[in-house]
């Protein structure tokens, strides 16, 4: 008995100091979890999606608020993996990226429209970061979703702001000479034949005379819709100041000009022409000169059709006249 003693103390001082060890490794794990539930009550506070993927495309963790993007619940989003919230296509193709930040290293950025649950279609600018493991392998992938909705539909009200005009929605001087620009510097060399028509709408300050300024603004309107409503056949329309427009025609669309412009004249004539004292008013007179650019520029070109544009008047307006 006495000599059990010591063999008895060993062992109680050996499980005093497994005891001890395992309650330090129990604070040291409540630590940690306490760490933990700070980063994740972070992350939760915030209003971006954020998520941890595996190698394989499982979710490691997420935060409330790409949860809620997904449109489920935060423990329903661990474990699964994006076809199980997106159609087979769109989950492929961010697979597909997925793969290419695991190849590749480093970060990418992908923008995408996404259909988010109660909200509608936003779009999204993605961060995509491959994640190391500390052995040097791959973890997996970082990724945070910023909607960009807002600063999108800026930029477009910004652009059309820049090239259009308020009021008729047609393109401006400005974006008019940008488009005829181009289309001429990208021209091939068998393609270098282009038109352009200056139009002016005939009598127009007597409906704003007779019938009100609000009233000649509805006109211009209208003869602005009817003028484009012939671009799907080839013409490039723009409001070049007042009441009176550009078109630009490019290559085979070219030798159509005149066609096309007596459509729109006539159309005009049907469906915009309002009749004031002086007579039917609110048709169009129409200037056409054909170009080559290597003979002439843009700018003057228009001056000629101008030209074209005071004869049409002076014999008698309601009809397309074509420079020397
Ligand atoms: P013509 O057949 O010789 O072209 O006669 P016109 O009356 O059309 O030409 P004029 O240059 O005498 O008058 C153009 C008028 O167009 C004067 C101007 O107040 C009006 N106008 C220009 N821009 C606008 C606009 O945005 N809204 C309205 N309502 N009127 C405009
Ligand atoms: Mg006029
Ligand atoms: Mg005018």
């Amino acid at each position: 008995m006495e000599e059990g003693t010591p063999q008895l103390l060993r062992c109680l001082l050996r499980a005093k100091r497994h005891l001890t060890l395992l309650q330090t490794h129990e604070k040291t794990l409540a630590a940690l979890q306490d760490k933990l539930d700070a980063w994740q009550d972070g992350l939760d506070h915030l209003p971006t999606p954020i998520y941890l993927k595996d190698v394989g495309g499982h979710y490691l963790g997420c935060n409330t608020a790409f949860s809620h993007f997904v449109g489920t619940e935060s423990n329903r989003v661990i474990g699964q993996t994006l076809a199980d919230f997106l159609p087979p296509d769109v989950a492929e193709a961010h697979r597909e990226s997925d793969l290419e930040v695991m190849r590749s290293g480093g970060v990418i950025r992908v923008e995408t429209d996404v259909c988010v649950p109660d909200t509608g279609v936003r779009h999204i600018m993605l961060h995509k970061a491959c994640v190391a493991s500390p052995e040097g392998g791959l973890r997996g992938i970082a990724g945070v979703l910023i909607d960009i909705t807002e600063r999108k539909e800026l930029e477009a009200r910004l652009t059309a702001a820049a090239e259009r005009d308020p009021l008729t929605n047609a393109y401006n001087r400005r974006k008019f000479f940008q488009v005829a620009g181009s289309a001429i510097e990208t021209a091939n060399e068998g393609e270098r034949s282009f038109a352009v028509a200056v139009i002016d709408i005939d009598h127009f300050k007597s409906i704003n005379d007779e019938l009100g300024h609000g009233e000649g603004d509805v006109t211009l309107c209208s003869i602005v819709d009817t003028l484009r409503a012939h671009e799907e056949e080839g013409v490039l329309i723009a409001r070049a100041g007042g009441e009176e427009f550009f078109a630009f025609f490019t290559g085979d669309n070219a030798s159509q000009a005149a066609a096309i412009l007596e459509r729109m004249r006539a159309d005009i004539a049907r469906y915009c022409a309002v009749v004031t004292g002086i007579g039917t008013v609110g048709t169009i007179s129409i200037g056409l000169a054909d170009f080559d650019p290597l003979q002439e520029t843009i700018d003057h070109a228009l001056r000629r059709a101008d030209l074209a544009l005071y004869r049409a008047k002076r014999d008698g307006r309601n009809r397309l006249c074509r420079a020397d």
